[in-house]
């Protein structure tokens, strides 16, 4: 049975990197009729943030990531919630303790720091030197008892090595000695990441551990831990890097977005989704748009890449283009209203007219007011703006124009985008004139510039007759000028 985890820390900011994984275990899981849980790896209490597990929750519920065991979906191992595991993890480490595999350590961070600075000093990279690996197992005891602060450590062997298998990047061997006794139990008596997630992967059966390929320079511990334990391991892949550039990672600390920025920017979340599935994933084929369906059914472990991976924020906002223009009108119309209320076209227009023009012009909804902010005041101009050499178009030819557009437009009985455009054309026609030659000068008319998302008939649509009239108006003196 596949089994997979997304074990998220709540750090109140989801990377990209960690919806990946999200993403990559929960295809994997449906792909395989597995099961797909979440667990929440909150055991580093100076992390802490508020809400953060909300936005764990936010993420997956609006990207379609679904689980079936976590905090609120039972599943019979739980808890799911690692700072409510306590004391699971602590007889564990005991049992290790007993094994001699793990040690109680006394060293203050005062004491770790000096040593620290010393070997520093020497030009040599720090590793805990095993000084309390010597205290006799009754004396730590009792020490412990006493009430004497205490960390509990890994026995990492000094000689042999250590193996395990990756399934993207292959048998992995090292030396034990060049591994760190890290720390199991931490001095307020919850465990660190590097321990929990080995007992909770094994008690909850977990078959297959994604996670970023940061982790696999610290999975040899893993692999003795589990070897301290007489447990089978779970199946690993580690998922490839995702680089900004050549040189740096994609990171906050960078200045990167994760994917409440992106989705606050007005990135559709299935857009966001099949971008991030082709990050360091291939088909197989050319297809590059993929319904969550349609990954669950390509998706294999087999194609995950090794090398890393490129976030190239052009794609992604090309393929959130195509999504925005496979939108049900409607749905375009709910999803733009909170852009026009924020932009200078709020309260005026009709909205839906407005995205008949956007739905197919923009990649982003925050590209909205940008677009549309022209629309309420004609930008200064000169008049020079309404000659057009393509169209033979001098001053006097388009005072000409727009003062048959004003007399034509103004008997029109009925003032909607048909019958605006039909008129303009039948006027041009009537006149002789091409249809640029009628069409340029009202544009430049409307807006004050030369060029708009949509065109003349458009743009008298969407102000009405009364401002289009009052506009041509305005124009017409501007030209007598
Ligand atoms: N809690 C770890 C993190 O958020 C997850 C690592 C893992 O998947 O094992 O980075």
């Amino acid at each position: 049975m596949v089994r997979v985890r997304y074990a998220p820390s709540p750090t109140g900011y989801m990377h990209i990197g960690n919806l990946r994984t999200a993403l990559y275990g929960f295809l994997f899981a449906r792909h395989s009729n597995g099961k797909f849980i979440l667990r929440i790896e909150d055991t580093d209490q100076e992390r802490y943030v508020p809400d953060a597990l909300q936005v764990i929750y936010d993420t997956l519920a609006q990207t379609g990531i679904t689980y079936d065991e976590g905090p609120d979906k039972d599943g019979g191992k739980g808890p799911y919630i690692q700072s409510q595991r306590k004391d699971i993890y602590m007889k564990y480490a005991l049992q290790l303790v007993e094994q001699g595999d793990a040690y109680y350590c006394f060293c203050s961070p005062q004491e770790l720091e000096a040593r620290r600075m010393e070997c520093e000093a020497q030009g040599r990279v720090f590793k805990y030197d095993k000084h309390c690996a010597h205290i006799p197992l009754c004396e730590a005891k009792k020490r412990a008892a006493s009430g004497e602060p205490f960390v509990i450590r890994q026995n990492v062997p000094t000689t042999g090595t250590v193996s395990f298998r990756d399934l993207v990047y292959g048998d992995i061997t090292v030396d034990c000695d060049t591994l760190d006794d890290m720390i199991l139990i931490k001095a307020d008596g919850l465990p660190t990441y590097n321990f929990a997630n080995v007992i909770d992967d094994h008690l909850m059966e977990i078959s297959h551990v994604l996670r970023g390929s940061e982790y696999l320079s610290s999975s040899p511990k893993y692999t003795l831990l589990y070897k301290a334990f007489g447990w089978e391991e779970p199946i690993y892949v580690h998922l490839p890097l995702i680089m900004k550039d050549a040189h740096n990672k994609l990171s906050k600390r960078n200045g990167d977005a994760s994917y409440q920025d992106l989705y606050n920017k007005g990135f559709l979340p299935q857009a966001i989704i099949n971008y991030i599935a082709l990050l360091g994933w291939n088909p197989g084929t050319n297809q590059e748009i993929f319904s969550m369906p349609e990954l669950i059914d390509a998706f294999s472990l087999e194609n995950i890449s090794k090398s890393p991976a490129l976030f190239d924020p052009v794609k992604l906002k090309w393929m959130n283009g195509e999504y925005i223009k496979a939108l049900p009108f409607e749905e375009f119309c709910t999803l733009a209203e909170p852009w026009y209320e924020k932009s200078a076209v709020k309260g005026k227009y009709d909205y839906s007219k407005l995205s008949k023009l956007m739905q197919t012009r923009i990649e982003c909804f925050s590209e909205i007011p940008e677009k549309v902010d022209f629309l309420p005041q004609v930008a200064p101009h000169e008049k020079e703006l309404y000659t057009h050499k393509k169209f033979k178009l001098d001053t006097a030819d388009a005072l000409a124009s727009l003062t048959l557009v004003l007399d034509a437009l103004a008997q029109l009985d009925s003032f909607d985008e048909q019958s605006i455009h039909d008129c303009l054309i039948n006027l041009a026609q009537e006149n002789g004139l091409k249809n640029g030659q009628v069409l340029w000068p009202v544009r430049v008319a409307l807006s004050g510039l030369p060029s708009t998302p949509g065109g003349a008939v458009e743009l008298a649509d969407i102000l009405g007759r009364e401002e289009t009239i009052k506009r041509l108006k305005a124009a017409i003196e501007l030209l007598k000028s």
